[in-house]
């Protein structure tokens, strides 16, 4: 079995080498990662400048190849000629923090698997609910299980997935078996932070993403919260399909 591995906090981020580290002890694994954080890139593709590629030669991430880009460059770049094959999966993460609810539309990690997704091929993002790596062995190995479960049930012509995995930071023995879930929806962002430079400008910060709106049964923020690893099967198409025909009947304009 053949995987790309990537990632959106770059390429010497502890939860890609833990995921590595597991992953190559029963798959021939690649990692193509961004140079730099990416988190918060969603989708993003470098169109206005060129792309390096780069071979780390030293510590636990030599052999991997970094890219002064985007995780969706990576894995665009990935597939569209530098692997020269075609994986049989694309793998994404461990992300440092929560990607639940809206957090997908924003996620870099969740835009590194979509990029696969989107040429055809079964996709994986993996994240740790809370920051700081803590717990990140217990992650990896579920993650590692969680792959291998999914890869089990890989046939050749069958549509591609594309899942959302959230792992509580919590040891291996807490942690509860997978839930299918769906998506929970934020709260608005937290107002955006002004500070002041040494050259007396007005500065911004985003704010944080805001707690839990909709964390009710069966979303993803309820099951990582009771201690269960929640995976989410996404969509990327946006259309609301249930609003088709409200649409035509609106106007009679357009049917
Ligand atoms: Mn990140």
């Amino acid at each position: 079995m053949r995987i790309l591995l990537s990632n959106d906090d770059g390429f010497q981020a502890p939860g890609l080498i833990a995921l590595y580290e597991r992953l190559r002890s029963f798959a021939d694994v690649t990692v193509i990662a961004p140079e730099h954080n990416n988190s918060a890139k969603s989708n993003s593709l470098t169109l206005n400048a060129p792309l390096y590629v780069h071979d780390a030669a030293h510590g636990p991430v030599a052999g991997f190849k970094y890219i002064n880009g985007t995780p969706a460059d990576c894995v665009h770049l990935a597939l569209t000629g530098l692997l020269g094959f075609r994986p049989d999966m694309v793998v994404s993460g461990i992300n440092n923090g929560a990607n639940m609810g809206d957090d997908t539309i924003y996620s870099g990690t969740v835009g590194a698997a979509m990029e696969g997704f989107l040429f055809g091929i079964p996709a994986v993002a993996f994240s740790q609910v809370k920051k700081g790596w803590g717990e990140l062995d217990a992650a990896a190995e579920r993650a590692a299980q969680t792959v291998r479960e999914l890869s089990a049930g890989l046939r050749p012509g069958q549509d591609p997935f594309l899942v959302n995995v959230n792992i509580p930071n919590l040891p291996a023995a807490a942690l509860k078996r997978t839930l299918v879930t769906r998506l929970g929806r934020r709260h608005a962002a937290e107002k955006v932070f002004r500070q002041e430079n040494p050259r007396g400008e007005t500065m911004y910060w985003i704010g944080g993403a805001g707690v839990a709106k909709d964390g009710g049964e069966g979303t993803d923020f309820h099951a990582t919260d009771a201690g269960h690893v929640s995976l989410t099967p996404l969509n990327v198409d946006l259309t609301q399909h249930s609003g088709l025909v409200a649409w035509r009947e609106r106007t009679g304009l357009w049917a």
